[in-house]
């Protein structure tokens, strides 16, 4: 079998996904206890003590979300339809915890201006920032405050250097390959989310670019954190693992004797409520009781492999240079078995 090392995997003959590739440990591991390696980060100037970022969906992050993930050492970025915001133009004060929020094309200019006031993370979310009204939005908000911009989504690097001309100091990365997504669908648009992050990895490499990668869509346990965390992004960004938490917006329904909550795409039909193009699906997902102990899975997920890996912080872990690719019965393999 052939260990792959990332310039490998990049050029590898198809498009990859996590569910393709893992992680070999090759060196004999010094360290003692999972305990002993450190999760700790810095994601756009800010302290996070785990690489997560919940997305900007009206079904995962919501007020009690994002203070949440501030508590937890992770960041929330607050859907962009959320009630607060209006009344945050309006003089409310019951912000604090909130770190990042998304805001749409058509943003007032009252509402970025009390965000950048704020200090808060800006997240333009739109489908795809690969495209002119996106990139001149970024332009002129870098132009007129001093803020940190997230843009997306992209798939490839090709276009990585006009997002930080325009001056996008993170980028999501991954089209079609969301849990609710049905774009890939739709458009034919898209490809597997492991060659998504490792073009636009040397994409920024190459051209020595100057922003932060967000792994974006398709992470469905702890070890696709670990995987696209190996892979060089910078954080990841967790939609359907966040959502069905107590802490998610929306009601829990009981349905056939099991607990449930609501889970849809940003572009599905319950959030654009009118016939415009759907590109998201809605589903209902098993009701998971508190978020922190979604946090502490990932967590210890990803302490494991990094002693598994010998790799004590997470820019040793970004450093990895050794996967497999899986046949698709390794691949099944690896599942446990009922
Ligand atoms: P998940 O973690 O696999 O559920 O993916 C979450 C990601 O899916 C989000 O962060 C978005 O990038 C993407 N996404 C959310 N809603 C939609 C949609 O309606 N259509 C396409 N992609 C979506």
């Amino acid at each position: 079998m052939k260990i792959y090392n990332k310039n490998e995997l990049n050029n590898y003959s198809l498009s990859l996904t996590y569910d393709d590739i893992s992680l070999v440990p090759t060196e004999v591991s010094k360290i003692k206890s999972r305990t002993e390696a450190t999760t700790n980060t810095t994601f756009l100037n800010k302290k996070l003590s785990l690489p997560v970022v919940s997305s900007p969906m009206d079904t995962v992050t919501g007020l009690e979300m994002a203070k949440e993930l501030t508590n937890l050492g992770c960041m929330g970025i607050l859907n962009r339809f959320d009630s607060s915001l209006e009344k945050l133009t309006n003089g409310n004060n019951n912000f604090d915890g909130v770190v990042s929020v998304a805001i749409g094309l058509n943003a007032p200019e009252n509402l970025i201006q009390k965000l950048s006031e704020r200090n808060l993370i800006i997240c333009i979310d739109t489908a795809n920032a690969n495209n002119r009204t996106v990139l001149k939005k970024c332009e002129q908000i870098k132009s007129k405050y001093n803020v940190k911009i997230i843009v997306g989504n992209i798939a490839h690097g090709a276009t990585l250097k006009q997002l930080v001309d325009a001056g996008a100091d993170a980028v999501r990365i991954g089209i079609g390959g969301g849990s609710v997504c049905t774009t890939s669908i739709q458009t034919g648009i898209g490809i597997g989310q492991v060659s998504s992050l490792l073009d636009v990895y040397f994409a920024k490499e190459k051209e020595n670019l100057d922003i932060e990668l967000i792994a974006d869509g398709g992470i469905k346990h702890p070890g696709d954190v670990v995987k696209a965390m190996a892979l060089g992004a910078d954080v990841v960004m967790l939609g359907r693992m966040l959502a069905g938490t107590r802490e998610a917006p929306g009601e829990v329904i009981k349905y056939n004797d099991q607990l449930w909550k609501k889970y849809r795409g940003s572009a599905s039909f319950g959030v654009k409520m009118k016939n415009e193009f759907i590109e998201g699906e809605e589903t209902m997902i098993p009701y998971k009781g508190h978020v922190k102990d979604v946090i502490d899975s990932i967590s210890d997920g990803l302490r494991s492999a990094m002693s598994y890996m010998d790799r004590i912080t997470i820019p040793e872990l970004q450093g990895t240079e050794t996967f497999a690719i899986l046949s698709n019965s390794s691949y099944l393999e690896r599942l446990p078995k009922k």
